[in-house]
């Protein structure tokens, strides 16, 4: 049952499940299932995002790497976007969720200042098939979903099995016993928001591996033997 903008954080609520993420750094693959998914689920408009994957590039050629930093609405426990809310239109639920009630929203958009993760966007006007618009929007946790005993959409999708849901209040589930074994991290700690979205870093030690300098070798010898080989032909005509 939703409790209004008054209400204790979700931490420890006695006898309340704790819905939590965990995104395991080291097995994204940046393949963006997450985000088709979620697009899908919610009719997510052109331009706007509920969820993210940020992909940065480091290094140079042949030694380079890329890095994928999947991101969402992080549920705060100590949500500046409801603090904020002039009209109760955000609010914390029992059970962690951070959730919207779309006919309460004036699109004021101090949600959208006050979120330092950026989490937030305006829905547009007139949309073709969903009848929501002109207010504020942002993940879920799936909600509607996870109260009829699935996983959010995202992390049914995720091919790398990078983002894991659950309930931190539960012992045994996979989130709990994750953030216990992993030094987990959360984004920003020091804007005491408190974020149940937790991230488990990626293993330097075989990242490394990985990308070795006998590793860069084969690539260059490659690069070299696939230029030697279209040398003169039609396949560089623009490009070099
Ligand atoms: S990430 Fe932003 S939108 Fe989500 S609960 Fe925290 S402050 Fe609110
Ligand atoms: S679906 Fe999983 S593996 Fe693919 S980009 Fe999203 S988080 Fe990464």
């Amino acid at each position: 049952m939703p409790v209004g903008l008054q209400a204790q954080p979700s931490l420890g609520v006695p006898g309340k499940k704790r819905w939590a993420m965990v995104i395991d750094l080291r097995r994204c693959i940046g393949c963006m299932a997450c985000v088709c998914a979620d697009k899908a689920e919610y009719d997510v408009p052109l331009g706007v995002w509920r969820t993210i994957v940020k992909v940065k590039d480091t290094g140079s050629y042949p030694n380079t790497k890329r890095h994928f930093m999947p991101r969402l609405c992080n549920h705060c426990d100590n949500p500046p976007c409801v603090r904020n809310c002039p009209t109760e239109a955000t609010y914390k639920h029992e059970e962690g969720f951070v959730l919207q009630r779309y006919e309460r929203c004036i699109a004021c958009r101090t949600c959208i200042a006050a979120c330092p993760y950026n989490a937030r966007h305006v829905l547009p006007k007139n949309r073709d098939r969903v009848k929501i618009g002109g207010v504020i929007d942002k993940c879920t946790f799936c909600h509607h979903r996870v109260a009829a005993d699935l996983v959010p959409a995202c992390v049914q999708t995720c091919l790398g099995r990078s983002r894991i849901f659950g309930d931190l209040n539960d012992p045994n589930s996979e989130v709990a016993r994750l953030v216990a074994r992993h030094s987990v991290v959360t984004l920003k700690p020091e804007k005491g928001t408190a974020p149940q979205v937790y991230y488990i870093k990626p293993d330097r030690v075989h990242t490394e591996q990985v990308l070795s300098r006998p590793v860069s070798h084969a690539a260059r010898a490659d690069a070299e033997a696939f230029y030697r080989h279209n040398r003169g032909t039609q396949f560089f005509s623009g490009v070099l």
